[in-house]
């Protein structure tokens, strides 16, 4: 829930700030970005742990709330060994979630999950057709989000309604100020996260809204591509723009599992001996066996109609329905991890181009 009264504004310093995770940590599971390597990933924070506020997370923090792999429900036979009784099957649910916090996370990243939410809450089906595994989650967690203050040369946040600094999504805010962290309540979950700490001076207040500010500066400026779902519409059929466009394309997936706002899944059940579980796992609409077919048609059979699904569907068909919001939060993880180079700015620059000249 959006707070209705003035946000509340904290004050943690830097080295006040590991008491402060491991409050939260009694209480949740706190996630918060850590460097591995080269890489900077979400881990379950510990109190050896040193976060890392300060790099762009290589992979996104939608893991926490859309878990690469879970556990719905396990399932078992009546009867022993040998006579497993087939009449009998038992189900148990999957253990609850419980509270969890993200903590750090990127504005593209919180916003990566507006994309997510009417989708999971049924809006196909009139809201029939809930997922009570990811509402659970996302009820449970609280999104604390830090103000971006370095762009990567693929970032582009700001071409589709975000910024360094965006609320949208997130339930409180941090700003890096001086020697600490500016925190604002953005929703009723996070003033109660914040509500143990020291409320920050008029001073620090206008030191994070400077800040704040100074970041939005060195983002890059929005490309206009309000036209983009009438032009990737009007380019459906045109085989030749789309088999240029994915030349280059070894359909390995990157794209698909490092994005925030990739939904799709897939449901396996994994049974050993009369015992078993149903799970799901994320799925890749970038693989032909996506939609292979049970009869062996396939409907999208070359990598130029999965790759204009994917775009299509984030930049068209997706805004159709959902009151023009594209399915992207401009993080530009595809564009940073594909090992071909393909650049999905460019095929949205080069569809609005090309069907102007239709
Ligand atoms: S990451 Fe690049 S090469 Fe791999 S499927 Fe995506 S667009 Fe194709
Ligand atoms: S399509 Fe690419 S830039 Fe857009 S949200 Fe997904 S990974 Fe990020």
């Amino acid at each position: 829930m959006v707070m209705s009264t003035d946000t509340a504004k904290k004050f943690v310093s830097f080295e006040s700030l590991p008491d402060f995770l491991a409050r939260l940590a009694q209480e949740s599971r706190v996630y918060a970005p850590r460097r591995e390597g080269r890489a900077v990933v979400y881990r379950l924070w510990g109190p050896d742990d040193k976060a890392e506020f300060t790099a762009r997370p290589t992979e996104s923090c939608k893991q926490v709330i859309f878990p690469r792999s879970e556990a719905l429900f396990y399932f078992s036979r009546g009867g022993e060994g040998e006579n497993p009784d087939a009449s009998s099957l038992i189900l148990q649910e999957a253990p609850e979630p419980g509270p969890a916090v993200i903590f750090g996370a990127l504005s593209c990243d919180a916003r990566g999950f507006l994309a997510f939410d009417p989708v999971y809450d049924g809006c196909g089906t009139g809201g029939k057709a809930k997922d009570v595994y990811y509402l659970k989650r996302r009820e449970l967690t609280t999104l604390v989000v830090r103000t971006c203050k370095t762009p990567l040369n693929t970032c582009f946040c700001t071409w589709v309604g975000g910024g360094p600094a965006s609320s949208e999504g997130a339930d409180a805010l941090m700003t890096e100020i001086g020697n600490g962290w500016l925190f604002e309540a953005v929703s009723d979950k996070g003033a109660a996260l914040l509500q143990s700490l020291p409320d920050a001076s008029e001073e620090q207040r206008a030191e994070g809204a400077a800040s704040r500010e100074a970041a939005q500066g060195v983002f890059p400026q929005p490309a206009d591509i309000k036209d983009a779902p009438v032009s990737l519409r009007a380019l459906f059929d045109s085989a030749a723009f789309w088999e240029k466009q994915t030349a280059q394309c070894l359909y390995c997936g990157a794209c698909t599992y490092l994005c925030p706002t990739c939904y799709c899944f897939n449901i396996t059940d994994e049974s050993n001996g009369i015992k078993g579980l149903r799970m799901r796992s994320w799925d890749n609409c970038m693989s032909p066996l996506f939609t292979l077919e049970t009869s062996g048609h396939n409907p999208r059979p070359a990598k130029f109609n999965r790759l204009k699904n994917r775009v299509g569907h984030k930049f068209s068909y997706y805004p159709k329905i959902h009151s023009g919001r594209f399915s992207c939060c401009g993080c530009g993880r595809c564009i940073k991890s594909c090992p071909s180079s393909v650049d999905i700015r460019k095929i949205v620059l080069d569809a609005i181009k090309e069907a102007a000249n239709v």
